[in-house]
């Protein structure tokens, strides 16, 4: 049983994540999906909505499953039993701290090793940052962000506009 770990912030999740989970799903067993709660900023959906968004988001690929991280990626990984970390690569400027990433996760637990998948060039400029900037203003992010989750999103993303406006 080959058990993968794709992490991430997902605020919100987008098509690239999804491209990046959906190729993963087709390699392993299992794919657990895990968000993150990102300490240097405060994320504009909270974590139980993010969650929310990726279960609705992948409820058709039968083998991922969606959780919240709790604790160090590294120990949730070893109770989880998996050993494999994908992360997704945009660009060369991704790499520089998903490289130091993939050290220090090595470090706290030998037995994990981080893979690099390449993006989908469709989803190169793609990030969650563009799709809540964009949506904050009225902007269309229907190629952005799943379909089973774009109103959701567009509603959200437009009364926080409201509420800081
Ligand atoms: P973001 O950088 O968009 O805030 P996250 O922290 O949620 O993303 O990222 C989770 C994982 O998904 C990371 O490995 C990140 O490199 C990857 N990722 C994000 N956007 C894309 C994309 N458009 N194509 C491929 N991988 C991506």
């Amino acid at each position: 049983m080959t058990r993968a770990i794709c992490p991430g912030s997902f605020d919100p999740v987008t098509n690239g994540h999804i491209n990046i989970i959906e190729r993963s799903a087709r390699l392993f067993d299992e794919v657990l999906v895990l968000v993150s709660t990102n300490s240097s900023k405060k994320p504009a959906f909270s974590m139980e909505e993010r969650v929310e968004l990726l279960r609705k988001s992948t409820a058709h690929f039968p083998n991922v499953r969606v959780e919240k991280l709790e604790g160090l990626l590294a120990d949730y990984a070893y109770r989880a039993g998996a050993d494999t970390l994908i992360k997704g690569l945009r660009a060369v400027t991704d790499f520089e701290y998903e490289f130091q990433l993939a050290l220090i996760n090595k470090k706290l637990n030998p037995h994990l090793e981080t893979l690099f998948m390449t993006t989908d060039p469709q989803y190169m400029y793609l990030s969650s940052s563009m799709v809540r900037e964009v949506g904050a203003y009225g902007g269309d992010i229907s190629e952005f962000v799943p379909p089973e989750i774009l109103e959701e999103v567009q509603a959200r993303l437009a009364q926080k506009q409201e509420e800081n406006g």
